[in-house]
Order: structure tokens, then C-alpha cells, then sequence
């Protein structure tokens, strides 16, 4: 099998978090699993994490269309709570409201939009809640029934 960009015929098996802009906003996809070329980066995936990944470009780009306001993944670096955007990716991806994230997280909708636009640090245990939510979505009906 040949890289499709570059024509190396070395892939490695590895989960990287993807870049991804829209409309000069940008965010990060977290941990796209696939095979990588060594020589050019260009990711070969898998069909399960190309659709997840392709959700999740689908739900930013719906928040953005229609959120004048969301930070950028580098905002949220410089105000020093880059974890914040966890949250707020964890949302888009499993197609959460505001409603349905406070009810599941245990947190007022205020407080989740703080956490999301990063001006309050989100506690460890959510973001590795949202990290978990991210990398095994299908546990989602389970923490539900928590
Ligand atoms: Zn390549």
C-alpha cells in the first residue's frame, strides 16, 4: 500500500489529535486513529474514525454557522485552559445541548458555557470525562444511566 499524497509505502499505526479550521475558526479533532505515512503525515483511516472524524467537522462547522462567538482553539491556549476545548469538542461531537450536557455532566448551563469559551478552568475529572466521551462515544448511553 502506497501513501495516495506522497507515494512512500510506510504507514504507522498511531492517534494524533487533527487540526481542523472553518471560516478562520479552528479546532482540534482529539485522537483520530489511523495509519500515518512517515514521510508526509497524511493519515489513512479507518472507516469508523473517518466518519467520527467527519462528524465532528460537521457539528463545528454547524456551531460556528451558528455561534458568532466561539472561541478559537487558540484563544482558549492563550487564556492557559487549552483543556477547555474538550468540553466544548465533546458537545459537538456527541450532539449534546446545553440542556442535555448539563443534565449529564452535573453542571448549571452557565457554568458549561464558561468552561467551554475557557474564562473558568473545567474541572480534571470533566475534561477526562469528555476525553473518555470523545474516544469511546458508545459509552455515552452508559454514563447516562449513571
Ligand atoms: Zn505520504
Amino acid at each position: 500500500m502506497n501513501c495516495f499524497e506522497c507515494g512512500e509505502a510506510s504507514y504507522i499505526e498511531d492517534s494524533r489529535d487533527m487540526a481542523y479550521a472553518y471560516k478562520g475558526k479552528s479546532t482540534i479533532i482529539p485522537a483520530v486513529t489511523g495509519e500515518y505515512c512517515t514521510n508526509c503525515n497524511v493519515p489513512l483511516l479507518p472507516y469508523a474514525s473517518y466518519v467520527r472524524t467527519e462528524n465532528a467537522k460537521r457539528a463545528f462547522e454547524a456551531m460556528i454557522d451558528g455561534m458568532a462567538e466561539l472561541p478559537t482553539v487558540e484563544q482558549l491556549a492563550n487564556t492557559g485552559v487549552h483543556e477547555a476545548v474538550y468540553v466544548l469538542v465533546a458537545r459537538m461531537f456527541l450532539g449534546l445541548t446545553l440542556d442535555e450536557a448539563s443534565q449529564l455532566f452535573g453542571y448549571d448551563k452557565e457554568t458549561i458555557k464558561e468552561y467551554e469559551s475557557g474564562t473558568v478552568i473545567p474541572p480534571a475529572a470533566l475534561v477526562k470525562l469528555c476525553k473518555l466521551l470523545i474516544e469511546r462515544p458508545e459509552l455515552l448511553e452508559d454514563v447516562r444511566k449513571l
